[in-house]
This record gives structure tokens, sequence and C-alpha cells, in this order.
């Protein structure tokens, strides 16, 4: 008895669906490659699975239908619940891929970051009832920590199964009401290099906002697309030589960036600090020397909440956003920082 034979049996007791069991809602999202509705299965519904989202998709649907079945089996956590991916061939529109997950909940960590509650409004979503306890940097640090420990958690999952996500931003970071946890959406741009599925990079789905400075995921000198089988014998090694999952890192490390500036959230913003650390090579530490003397009491707010507990999260926002992918902390060592250990929070405290 193998994955195969478990996987296989899996997908034949699994419900199916079809184009008339689903009830359109409202329009959630439109891309270029696809819409996404909000959505309900009509007579299909159980108590469990009537709220769903449909995404309706060209080029890439074959892709992001076989990289949510990989999550579903290899890492279920990380990611949004998906229930089912098929084939529709309309008369007018011609082939469209038909994708349905889970309705995980209404916010994205995009919505939840344009509120001026940001961290606590995401407090209550994870605590619930909300302990009526001093709003101070300490307890915003806490929230932000647990979410970024949501974050590289899911991370963790996808890159040990091998995926690399390529378009990590808030947008695709969706609160999951249920598990009261933040999950990963949108694998739309990923790449599993394990089995060479979706091998050669489209940098033109790479959201340039949130995206490292490497145009290309794997170095130019990776050969293009080997068959599946060569893909699988090589690419362990590839991964190894090329870090591609520290892609996943950098657009990680703008996410904790914008939590701990609110001057950070808006798109322009975003777009004027990514000039402005280009212009310092990509060293965070020069880009903190250039705005730190003239900084705004917001600014410095930001960096304040940083430097708590001996910078440790200064110390770990650094390792995220580096130029070299080589240089960047992979998501286990991030989970495994002190700024998320008790313990190493106290050793630091001893060293210093
Ligand atoms: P797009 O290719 O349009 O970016 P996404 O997969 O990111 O497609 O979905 C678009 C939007 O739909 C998301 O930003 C989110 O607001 C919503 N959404 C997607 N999946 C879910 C889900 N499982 N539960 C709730 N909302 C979702
Ligand atoms: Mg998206």
């Amino acid at each position: 008895f193998d994955m195969f034979v478990l996987a296989y049996v899996e997908r034949i007791f699994r419900p199916t669906y079809k184009r008339d069991d689903i009830v359109l809602g409202k329009k959630l999202g439109e891309g270029s490659f696809g819409m996404v509705y909000r959505a309900s299965l009509g007579k299909k519904q159980s108590s469990k699975d009537g709220e769903i989202v449909l995404k309706k998709a060209t080029e890439y649907g074959a892709v992001e239908i076989w990289m949510n079945e990989r999550v579903r089996r290899a890492c279920a956590n990380s990611c949004a619940d998906f229930m089912y991916g098929f084939l529709e061939n309309s008369p007018k529109k011609g082939a469209e891929y038909w994708l349905i997950w889970k309705f995980e909940g209404e916010s994205t960590l995009a919505d939840l970051l344009q509120s001026k509650e940001f961290p606590y409004n995401v407090e209550a979503m994870i605590l619930g009832e909300v302990q009526d306890l001093p709003k101070g940097m300490e307890r915003e640090n806490r929230i932000i920590q647990t979410i970024m420990r949501q974050l590289l958690f899911a991370l963790d999952g996808l890159h040990s199964t091998g995926i690399v996500h390529r378009d990590i931003k808030p947008q695709n970071v969706i609160f999951s009401e249920d598990s009261r946890t933040f999950k990963i959406i949108d694998l739309g741009a990923a790449a599993d290099l394990r089995v060479g599925i979706n091998y050669i990079p489209k940098e033109f789905l790479l959201d340039p906002r949130y995206a490292a400075p490497e145009q290309y995921i794997m170095s130019t000198q990776t050969p293009s697309a080997p068959s599946a089988p060569v893909a699988t014998a090589l690419s362990p090694v590839l991964w190894q030589l090329n870090l591609p999952d520290r892609f996943d890192i950098y657009s990680t490390g703008l996410i904790y960036l914008q939590m701990a500036f609110p001057s950070l959230r808006t798109d322009n913003a975003l777009i004027q600090f990514n000039r402005q650390l280009k212009r310092c090579d990509y060293d965070l530490i020069a880009w903190r020397q250039t705005v730190e003397p003239r900084a705004s009491p917001e600014l410095r707010r930001g960096f304040e909440l940083l430097d708590l507990d001996g910078g440790i999260g200064w110390q770990l926002l650094t390792s995220m956003v580096r130029y070299k992918a080589r240089q960047r902390i992979s998501a286990k060592a991030a989970l495994a920082h002190p700024y998320f250990v008790r313990e190493g929070l106290l050793a630091l405290s001893f060293m210093q």
C-alpha cells in the first residue's frame, strides 16, 4: 500500500461536483487569468461544505488544480481547504478550469491591515473575546508575532513539500474562521520543483510589490524544463543550489515590515520603500540609517516595536529581507528564531 494507492482511494471517495451543483454569488476577485466568486452548493449542500469559493481559470487552471491536490495531501493546513477541480467546456468560452475551495472567511490579511485597529482586530479574531488588556507596543508585538508564526508555519509546509508559492502577499493570506489561523491561498503562480511542474518561472505573474530582487527563481544556468522523471532526480540538488524557497521569504519579510510600520501599508508607500531599498543596494540596515534620523513619529514607533526584546524582531526582519537568496533565513529556521522562542528570548537577555 503506497502513497499513490492512498491518493487514488482518497480521490474516489471524495465528493465530486459539476457546474449545476454550484450557485454563484458575488464576485471576489478578477485577475487576468480568471475570476473568483463566492458561491454555494445548492442541492449538494451538506452542513459543512455549503459555502464555497469558485475560481474559473483559463491557462493556468490545470497547474493550480495540480498544486492544490498536492497541498491537500502533503500539507493540508498550509492552504485554504481545496475541495475539487474540473475542466468545464462551455460553448461560449471554451475550456475553463473550475476550482472550488471551502469559504474560509471574509478577511484577507490585506483587508485586516487596512484597518486602523490593526493588529488588535486580528487579536479579536485569533482569540475570540479579547480580554481588556492595556493596548501597547508589547501587546501589538505579540499579535504580529502570532501572525508571523502562522504564516511561516504555512510556508514551511509548502516548502517542505517542494512548492514555492511565488506570490506571497497580504491579498493571498486568508483568515480561516474555523481554525482561527491564517492560511495561504492562490497557488496560480506556484512551482513544484520536485516534479518539474511549472518549472519555467512565469515572471510576468509575479507581483512587483512583493517580489524579491532576483528575477528568476532558478538561476539562468538551470537547464530549461526537463521531463518530469529527470526533474524529480535533479531538483533536490537544484533546490539546494538555488534556494528558490527564499523568494517567498523575502515577500514574507515585506509583510512583516508592513505590519510593523503602518505608514508602509499602502501600495504607493510600499513601492516607494522598494525604491529606497534598491538605492541602498537592498541593505535594510543602510535603509534604516538613511530614514531613521528624519523619521516621523509613526516610523520611529515601528523601529521601536522591532527593537523590543533586544532587537530580536529587527534581527528576524533583516534576515528575511536580503538581496542574496542564499543569505535569507529559511521558513523552518525562522520558526526556530529566538523571536518566536521564549527560552531563546531569555537566553538572549542573559547574554546582553
Ligand atoms: P486571484 O487570482 O484573483 O488573485 P485568489 O485565489 O487570490 O485569486 O482569490 C481572490 C480573492 O478571493 C482573495 O483575495 C480572497 O479575498 C478570496 N478568496 C480566495 N479563496 C478564498 C477562500 N478559500 N475563502 C475565502 N475567500 C477566498
Ligand atoms: Mg490572489
